[in-house]
C-alpha cells in the first residue's frame, strides 16, 4: 500500500515537473535592453517609381503564445501568411510568396504533428493577386526570400521561370530538403545566390544593395535558418522598412523584447542564439529609428500601413 502511494507521487511528480518546465518557456521573460543602434544611417536615394505593397495570402488561425513569450494561450491572432512587392525602376521584386495555389495539397507533406495545431484560412494567392491588379508579369525580375520555410515559399511554382533569390547558405539548406520546407516538392526553380558585399549596414556585418541606389538593400539574420536574411525598403518619401521574415513571429517581439517560447524556438529555429542576437540588432536599431517600419511576415498588423497590391497602379 505504501509502495503504491509512493509511486503515485512520483509519476505525479514525472508529468508536472517536464509540464511546469514546458509552462514556465511560455511565461514573459523580456530580453536585456540593448543600446540604441550608434553606428551611420547611410543615405537612400531611391528612384521615384519605387514604392512597397503589402501581398496578403491568407492567415494561420494562431493564439499570441505561439508568437512570443508573455503572449496569451488563449489570445487569438491571425498570423499573416504575405508577401511583399516592391516596385522598382530596375526591377519589381517579390519578397517571399505567402501561400501559393497549392497550398492545400503541399500542407499534407508537413509533419502530422505540425498539421494537428495548424489551421489556416487560404485567400487569394500572389500570382492571382498579381494578375487581378493587372500587373504585367514580365516586370517581375525575381523573388527575394527572407528563408526558405514553406509558407514563404508556398507560392514559387505559381512563377514560372522567375529566379529566387537566396545566399548560399540558404541554398545548401533548401538542398537538405527540411521537413518544413516545400522545395523539395518543387521542379525547375532556378535559385540564384548572391552574397554580402558590401559591408556593415545598420547593424548588421554585411550588407547587399540589390541596384546600388539604398533603395533595397538586404542584411544577413541567420538563426531561424541558417541562411535567412532581413530585407531594408527605402521609399522616396524617406520611409523605411525592414522586412525581417521570422527573426519575430510577431511585433510584441521587438517592442515587448520577447524571444519566441522555448518549444516554439526548438522546433522552429535551427540557431535560436543567433536568432536572439539579430532580435537585439533590431531592437537597438527601433531605439536609434522609431519610424523605422518593422514587419515580421506574420504580424497583420506591420502590413496595415503599407498598401495593398490592389490599389496599386502597376502597369
Ligand atoms: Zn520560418
Ligand atoms: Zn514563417
Amino acid at each position: 500500500m505504501k509502495n503504491k502511494s509512493v509511486y503515485s507521487v512520483v509519476a505525479a511528480v514525472a508529468v508536472f515537473i517536464p509540464l511546469a518546465l514546458l509552462l514556465l518557456g511560455f511565461a514573459a521573460s523580456p530580453l536585456p535592453l540593448p543600446k540604441p543602434y550608434e553606428g551611420p544611417v547611410p543615405a537612400a536615394s531611391p528612384p521615384k517609381e519605387t514604392a512597397v505593397f503589402s501581398v496578403l495570402t491568407g492567415v494561420n488561425h494562431r493564439v499570441a503564445a505561439f508568437g512570443y513569450r508573455g503572449g496569451s494561450l488563449f489570445e487569438r491572432r491571425e498570423f499573416s501568411m504575405a508577401g511583399a512587392l516592391v516596385k522598382h525602376p530596375k526591377g519589381d521584386l517579390l519578397i517571399d510568396t505567402g501561400f501559393g495555389r497549392n497550398i492545400d495539397e503541399q500542407f499534407l507533406n508537413l509533419p502530422w504533428m505540425f498539421r494537428a495545431i495548424t489551421f489556416y484560412s487560404l485567400w487569394q494567392p500572389a500570382a492571382d493577386q498579381l494578375k487581378a491588379a493587372g500587373y504585367d508579369p514580365q516586370s517581375l525580375h525575381a523573388i527575394l526570400l527572407t528563408h526558405s520555410h514553406w509558407d514563404h515559399v508556398s507560392g514559387l511554382p505559381d512563377f514560372p521561370g522567375v529566379p529566387v533569390w537566396v545566399t548560399p547558405q540558404e541554398h545548401a539548406f533548401i538542398r537538405k530538403s527540411g521537413e518544413m520546407d516545400f522545395c523539395r516538392l518543387f521542379t525547375g526553380i532556378r535559385y540564384e545566390e548572391y552574397g554580402f558585399e558590401g559591408g556593415p549596414y545598420l547593424g548588421f556585418p554585411g550588407s547587399h544593395d540589390v541596384y546600388g541606389d539604398g533603395a533595397i538593400v538586404v542584411v544577413p539574420a541567420p538563426g531561424h535558418t541558417p541562411g535567412s536574411v532581413i530585407i531594408f525598403v527605402a521609399l522616396p518619401s524617406g520611409t523605411r522598412y525592414a522586412f525581417v521574415g521570422d527573426v519575430v513571429y510577431q511585433l510584441d517581439g521587438i517592442t515587448e523584447r520577447e524571444e519566441r517560447s522555448w518549444l516554439v524556438r526548438r522546433k522552429a529555429d535551427t540557431d535560436a542564439e543567433g536568432n536572439r542576437e539579430n532580435m537585439l540588432r533590431v531592437i537597438a536599431l527601433k531605439e536609434r529609428l522609431p519610424d523605422l517600419g518593422i514587419v515580421p511576415a506574420h504580424d497583420i498588423r506591420a502590413f496595415a500601413g503599407i498598401p495593398a497590391l490592389s490599389q496599386a497602379r502597376t502597369r
